[in-house]
């Protein structure tokens, strides 16, 4: 009888063992309404208590990011800059000295498809505030605060001035990235090697999910249940897609959403959705905003600077540049349509 139960005893634990040897265990999830959108933690292959603590770190970074950066947190450098008249001289800090140098290098690199001076238009159109505007502003307010290429002037030792009062920052097309960055960057630091920071859509994974790659499904700019492919990722990469989908009024049938092209002043119409696969996800999130406002002639670009794209045009047409498509075909999952 007692070797009978002994027998059971080693059965049933060989069982459980086998049970939890085979099943991986669980991803860590945590999401937080941060950058003024869902942040989502996914964290695999670590302690409970490590996790924790990494993305609290990480979620406090971002925060931080956000304030200094965002134009409506009244005690950041891109506030206080953009209430200065013109000719006064302001020492940024060498944090936000740096996403300025980065964003103008993105700006001549994507022939001023690519502007971080657009702040005044962008509070004209109100898009990005809530409630959003409705209507379209006039003609003529949105010619007399087209910006100018050159209007932020670089002084010594990290100061700037504007050369015109209504040449303001604007780094919504960026900042959610550098933000990932910094995220993903804290998360390292705390010993995580396999994680994703996704911060409404726009995303930079490291490692793997229990050994095999990430796979991140890429949506379908009129449909959010569908996506348009699927992608596996793994090692440390970004994607990011902008759409014309997330802030947006209809008016007199027309869309008006919150990418705007630098030379019209207007919301830009030569494409629905861009994604872009890149090293980090600074880079990323200003290249996808880029390349929206380029429409696919920018995506040959984008592949100039060693990146993956896709872009879906304002007719629902795909198309892609080499490097995504060797990926997507890596992946196993072709799109359907055409390719650039
Ligand atoms: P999201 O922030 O929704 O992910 P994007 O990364 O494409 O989308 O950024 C859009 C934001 O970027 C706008 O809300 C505005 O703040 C800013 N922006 C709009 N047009 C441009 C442009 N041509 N160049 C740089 N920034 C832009
Ligand atoms: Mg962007």
């Amino acid at each position: 009888m007692l070797i009978q139960f002994k027998r059971w005893i080693t059965l049933f634990t060989c069982t459980f063992l086998f049970a939890s040897c085979d099943q991986p265990p669980p991803l860590h999830h945590e999401t937080f309404f941060i950058l003024g959108t869902l942040v989502e933690f996914t964290i695999a292959d670590t302690p409970e208590p490590t996790a924790q603590a990494a993305i609290l770190a990480a979620k406090d970074e971002m925060q931080r990011i956000h304030t200094r950066f965002a134009t409506n947190h009244s005690e950041g450098e891109t506030a206080i800059f953009n209430q200065l008249p013109a000719h006064r001289p302001f020492l940024f800090s060498s944090e936000e000295q740096q996403l300025i140098l980065q964003a103008q290098l993105l700006q001549s690199q994507s022939q001023q498809a690519f502007q971080i001076t657009l702040g005044a238009l962008d509070q004209l159109w109100g898009l990005s505030q809530s409630p959003m505007r409705s209507t379209p502003p006039s003609e003529s307010s949105i010619q007399q605060l087209l910006p100018d290429i050159d209007c932020l002037e670089p002084l010594a030792n990290q100061q700037w001035q504007k050369r015109v009062a209504s040449c303001q920052l604007d780094f919504g097309g960026i900042a959610k990235g550098y933000a990932i960055d910094q995220g993903i960057k804290m998360l390292k630091a705390h010993g995580i090697a396999n994680a994703i920071i996704n911060a409404g859509g726009d995303m930079r994974i490291i490692g793997t999910k229990h050994g095999t790659p990430w796979k991140i499904g890429i949506r379908h700019p009129r449909n959010a249940t569908k996506t348009i492919a699927a992608v596996d990722l793994s090692g440390d990469v970004s994607i990011v897609t902008s759409g014309d989908y997330e802030r947006f009024f209809i008016y007199n049938d027309r869309r008006y959403h919150h990418i705007l092209d630098p030379k019209t002043g207007y919301p830009s119409d030569r494409a629905q959705s861009t994604t872009v696969i890149a090293d980090n996800a600074t880079l990323a999130d200003g290249w996808s905003t880029a390349l929206f406002v380029l429409g696919k002639e920018g995506l040959p670009i984008v592949e100039k600077y060693g990146m993956a794209a896709l872009l879906i045009d304002h007719d629902g047409h795909l198309y892609q540049n080499q490097r995504m498509d060797s990926m997507l075909k890596t992946a196993q999952h072709p799109p359907s349509l055409s390719q650039q």
